[in-house]
C-alpha cells in the first residue's frame, strides 16, 4: 500500500518545528520514520502534514552533565549503542538497545523516536523507566520537563500537546560498580519483545543498597515493580531473596492479547525479573 497523500515540511530549527505544529492542521513529527513511515504505507496514520526532524539543527549528540546523560531526541539508536559515554555510564541501555530490531533500523531509528511511539514493548522506554529519565519538551509555552513515569498517557498515546515536540532526554546514571541486566523474550531475534526485563542493582557491604525493577510488555507502559525494589533494599542478595523477588510478578495485573495471555506475561516477567537479577550481581560483584 502507499500513504495517503500529505504536505512534506523540512523545517531547518526547533522554532520553526514549533510554529509549524501551532499553525498546520494534522501535522505529524517524522524522526527515523521506522514506525511512522509503515504506519502511513498501512494507512494507520494519516497526517495532512509531516514535518521532518531530520535536518533541524541542535537535536542530535551525547553529553554528560550533572550525574546524567543527556541524548538528543534524534540521536540515532546505533549512535547511542556504540557511544562510549552509553558504554560507559549507561550499559544497561547499550545492552538493551542490542535487542532493537535490527542494526539497519537502528540506523535510522531515533530515540526520541522510540520513546514517542511509545510501543508497550520498546525496549528503551523500559531503560527510561528503569533509570527515571526525564523528557525535555518544547512547545509554544516554553521548555518543561517531564518525567518518563508521566509520559505515557494511554496506549501508545505519549502525555505530549499536539504542539510540542521531545527535544532531548535526560538518563540519571548509576555509580560505577553497579550491576545491570536486561533480558527479553521475543519469537525471533529482532522483533518486539512479548516481555522483557531491567534489572540494576547496587551492592555495598553485602547488602543491597539501591535496586530498580522494570517490566516491558505487560501493560500500555512500562511497569516499575516497586514492591520488589523495597523487598531486596538492606537484603544479603543470595538466590532465595532474588527468587522472592521475582516471584512479585506472579502478582503483576498484566494485558493479554492476541500474542500472549496475561497468565504467560506473568510466567515470562517471573523467570526474566530473576534472571536479570542474577546476572546484575554477578556483574555488581556478588554472587547469587
Ligand atoms: C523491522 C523493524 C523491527 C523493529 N523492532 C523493534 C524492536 O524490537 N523494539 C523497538 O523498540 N522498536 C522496534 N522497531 C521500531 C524502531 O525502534 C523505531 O525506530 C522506533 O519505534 C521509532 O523511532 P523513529 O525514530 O523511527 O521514529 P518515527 O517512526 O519517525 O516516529 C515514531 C513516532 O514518534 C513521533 N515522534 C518522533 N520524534 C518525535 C519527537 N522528537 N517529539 C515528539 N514526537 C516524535 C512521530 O510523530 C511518530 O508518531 C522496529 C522497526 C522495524 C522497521
Amino acid at each position: 500500500m502507499k500513504a495517503a497523500p500529505f504536505a512534506y515540511h523540512d523545517p531547518r530549527n526547533v522554532e520553526e518545528v514549533l510554529h509549524l505544529l501551532a499553525t498546520l492542521e494534522n501535522p505529524r513529527l517524522l524522526a527515523g520514520g521506522q514506525s511512522l513511515m509503515p504506519m502511513l504505507n498501512m494507512r494507520v496514520a494519516f497526517p495532512d502534514h509531516v514535518i521532518d526532524l531530520n535536518r533541524v539543527e541542535g537535536l542530535d549528540g551525547v553529553t554528560e552533565r550533572d550525574g546524567a546523560l543527556r541524548i538528543g531526541a534524534m540521536t540515532r539508536q546505533r549512535d547511542v549503542e556504540e557511544h562510549p559515554l552509553v558504554r560507559a555510564r549507561l550499559p544497561v541501555m547499550a545492552e538493551a538497545l542490542s535487542f532493537v530490531g535490527h542494526w539497519q533500523t537502528r540506523n535510522r531509528g531515533t530515540v526520541g523516536g522510540s520513546l514517542c511511539n511509545l510501543d508497550p514493548s520498546a525496549e528503551l522506554v523500559a531503560v527510561a523507566a528503569a533509570l527515571d529519565a526525564v523528557l525535555e519538551v518544547r512547545g509554544p509555552a516554553g521548555a518543561r520537563d517531564l518525567s518518563i513515569h508521566a509520559f505515557p498517557e494511554g496506549f501508545m498515546t505519549p502525555a505530549l500537546a499536539p504542539e510540542e515536540m521531545v527535544t532531548a532526554i535526560r538518563f540519571p546514571f548509576w555509580p560505577a560498580g553497579h550491576g545491570h541486566c536486561f533480558a527479553e523474550f521475543a519469537r525471533r531475534h529482532g522483533d518486539y519483545a512479548i516481555v522483557s526485563a531491567a534489572a540494576l542493582l547496587m551492592v555495598e557491604g553485602g547488602r543491597v543498597t539501591r535496586a530498580s525493577l522494570t517490566l516491558g510488555g505487560v501493560a500500555a507502559g512500562p511497569m516499575r515493580l516497586r514492591e520488589a525494589e523495597a523487598a531486596l533494599l538492606g537484603a544479603v542478595p543470595s538466590e532465595e531473596v532474588l527468587r522472592g523477588a521475582a516471584a512479585r510478578c506472579q502478582e503483576i495485573e498484566a494485558m493479554s492479547d492476541p500474542q500472549a495471555p496475561a497468565w504467560y506475561r506473568r510466567r515470562l516477567a517471573t523467570t526474566l525479573v530473576r534472571r536479570a537479577l542474577e546476572t546484575a550481581l554477578a556483574r555488581a560483584g556478588g554472587a547469587a
